[in-house]
């Protein structure tokens, strides 16, 4: 946000006493001085100080959440239990919804803000970054299967995938665990394309978004704040 608008929201002063500390020199953003207020700042990330005292801007929250099977990716919900519901009341902020959605029985790594701006632009580019799934498939994953993927699945309906990412961890007749990593979020995509190469995901659960990994100290239900490093590596 605007340096002097962080300045106006924190009431330090109007908005001519805002200018005035401004160009007489008082106001730092990572201990340099700045003297425009059209300068873009990060509440959360930088530091703004006024003649040395911390300025406390509209801090919002970043929560990493590992999606239990059950809830839906809603902020609200008249039949099942959303992942807004999971963070605690003292937790919860006006306007807190989940960054993309998961299937109501899918597990995993999913992000909830309060700041619509930088979800807007998580999402954008998220289009293009890698998720990385561990499934549990119903039968053999072959590497025919796994071709498939490279070359980009095309759905029953005609619609055609990115190429994607399969590895197999253990395959049986009964069952297989694999990893799979699309860069795409169309919807049910893990489970269509197992659909499409004749398979059924019986498992699902997605560990990585880009540089954001799950925290596996996270059990299914869990949530924790975003570190300012796991912050700064999304934007
Ligand atoms: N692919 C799916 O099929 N389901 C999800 O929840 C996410 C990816």
């Amino acid at each position: 946000m605007r340096l002097d608008k962080l300045l106006e929201a924190a009431k330090v002063g109007s908005r001519k006493e805002v200018k005035r500390l401004l160009v007489s020199r008082h106001v730092k953003v990572d201990g340099g001085v700045v003297q425009s207020g059209a300068y873009n700042v990060d509440p959360v990330l930088q530091r703004v100080t006024l003649k040395e005292q911390v300025v406390q801007g509209p801090a919002h929250v970043y929560y990493m959440l590992n999606k239990p099977q059950g809830a839906v990716s809603a902020v609200r919900d008249k039949q099942h239990q959303t992942v807004v519901d999971l963070i605690a009341a003292s937790d919860r902020r006006p306007g807190l919804f989940p960054v993309g959605r998961l299937d109501r029985d899918t597990e995993g790594l999913l992000l909830l803000t309060d700041n619509g701006k930088l979800a807007h632009q998580l999402l954008v580019p998220l289009k293009g970054v890698v998720k990385q799934y561990e499934a549990v498939v119903n039968e053999r994953v072959t590497t025919s299967d796994i071709k498939a993927f490279q070359a980009g699945i095309t759905f029953h309906g005609g619609v055609t995938c990115q190429p994607a990412d399969l590895q197999i961890v253990t395959a049986t007749e009964s069952e297989s665990r694999v990893l799979v990593s699309i860069t795409e979020g169309k919807f049910h995509q893990v489970k269509k394309m197992f659909l499409s190469v004749g398979k059924k995901v019986i498992y699902l659960k997605r560990v990585t978004m880009g540089s954001l990994c799950l925290d596996e100290g996270l059990k299914p239900g869990d949530y924790r704040p975003l570190t300012s490093e796991e912050l700064r590596l999304l934007q």
